[in-house]
């Protein structure tokens, strides 16, 4: 048997068969699962995609919902630009194609936040087309076995290894296969502690014959990460409910709701002064609490942490700013590391009052 051959006989045998996306052929719930899964966890899926297709139960419920909604129900899923490409995405498929999914690679991956391997992933599981896909597991999985040097997120080594996919193609049985390659990476051959002695594919493994299980794929390459630091406004109005303020569309956490930020070097003083500039509310700022640290991909962001609270309003109160109680730091759009922020100060002995 050759290599698809293997990886299918494995899946059919050992592969996924119970994941809540996998008893279908409806794209919209094969594409869902795949934007969820591209930087995150199955165990972490699995309950947000649930309770979004309960929510949003068709490609035409998700492009006639509003974008608030939709952030709302993705909210600590990370990566938010998958959640505005979803919902772009579901208004150019019911818009330009009458509601159906595309059948080819190519128009797929035209479609927003849907790539080269999304595309093959729908196209393979949803209608059975022979196509190719190169996500991080696979690209594991075929490092190894094809013994391919060098880090996988170089265009060289990438443009070898989807060359590697693109030949191992099996002639029939495009979805076992495909679920097997995802199944594989998943489960045998991890990153850290792969089973090969369980491997379907282990006798041609070429990483397993050269003792070079370990380091293959290369890790990145280490470079420093930029840090950027700001002063973020935890500002409680007389209620004791959080003003939030949502952030543009695009860019880090786009249209979540989050702290207003201002210089890292700002005084109190010219907190104060800006946030009656920008929102017409006068305040007092009670505390400054520990720097909180949270990693992006391409950079550290350290926020600083001002408690403040409102003293009065003027007449030109900006109305962009959106209260949220305690019970709803749980709901809300929220950043994981905002609503992290907030749950410890709700659960916390901090005084608000200096
Ligand atoms: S033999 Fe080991 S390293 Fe090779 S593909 Fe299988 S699990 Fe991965």
């Amino acid at each position: 048997m050759n290599f698809a051959e293997r990886v299918i006989e494995w899946q059919q045998a050992h592969g996924r068969h119970d994941l809540p996306w996998q008893r279908t052929r409806d794209p919209y719930r094969i594409w869902l699962s795949e934007v969820m899964l591209q930087q995150t966890q199955v165990a972490t899926v699995t309950a947000y995609y649930e309770r979004f297709v309960e929510c949003f139960d068709d490609v035409q419920a998700l492009a006639m919902a509003p974008i608030e909604s939709v952030m709302e129900r993705w909210a600590g899923l990370g990566y938010y630009s998958r959640a505005r490409n979803l919902h772009r995405c579901a208004q150019q498929i019911v818009d330009h194609h009458g509601g159906d999914f595309p059948r080819s690679v190519d128009a797929l991956a035209r479609l927003p936040g849907i790539g080269r391997t999304t595309a093959a992933a729908i196209a393979a599981l949803a209608f059975g087309q022979r196509a190719a896909i190169l996500d991080g597991n696979v690209k594991r999985v075929l490092a190894r076995h094809m013994g391919v040097e060098g880090y996988p997120g170089n265009p060289a080594v990438e443009r070898d290894l989807w060359q590697h996919a693109d030949a191992l193609l099996p002639a029939v049985g495009i979805e076992a296969y495909t679920q097997g390659l995802m199944d594989l990476g998943a489960t045998v051959c991890t990153r850290t502690h792969p089973m090969c002695d369980e491997c379907p594919v282990n006798r041609t493994c070429i990483a397993r014959r050269e003792h070079a299980v370990d380091r293959l794929p290369a890790p990145r390459p280490v470079r420093s990460k930029p840090v950027r630091a700001a002063i973020v406004l935890v500002l409680r109005d007389e209620s004791d409910a959080v003003l939030l303020e949502p952030r543009p569309p695009a860019g880090i956490w786009g249209g979540l709701l989050s702290l207003p930020e201002f210089d890292a070097e700002a005084t109190r003083e010219v907190v104060a002064a800006q946030t009656r500039a920008r929102y017409g509310l006068h305040i007092a700022i009670n505390e400054v609490l520990r720097e909180v640290r949270h990693e992006f991909t391409h950079y550290t962001y350290l926020m600083r942490p001002y408690v403040a609270q409102v003293i009065c309003a003027s007449a030109v109160a900006d109305s962009s700013l959106r209260r949220i109680t305690e019970h709803e730091f749980q709901s809300a759009a929220l950043p994981t590391p905002i609503r992290r922020l907030l749950m410890q100060l709700a659960n916390s002995s901090l005084p608000l009052l200096a």
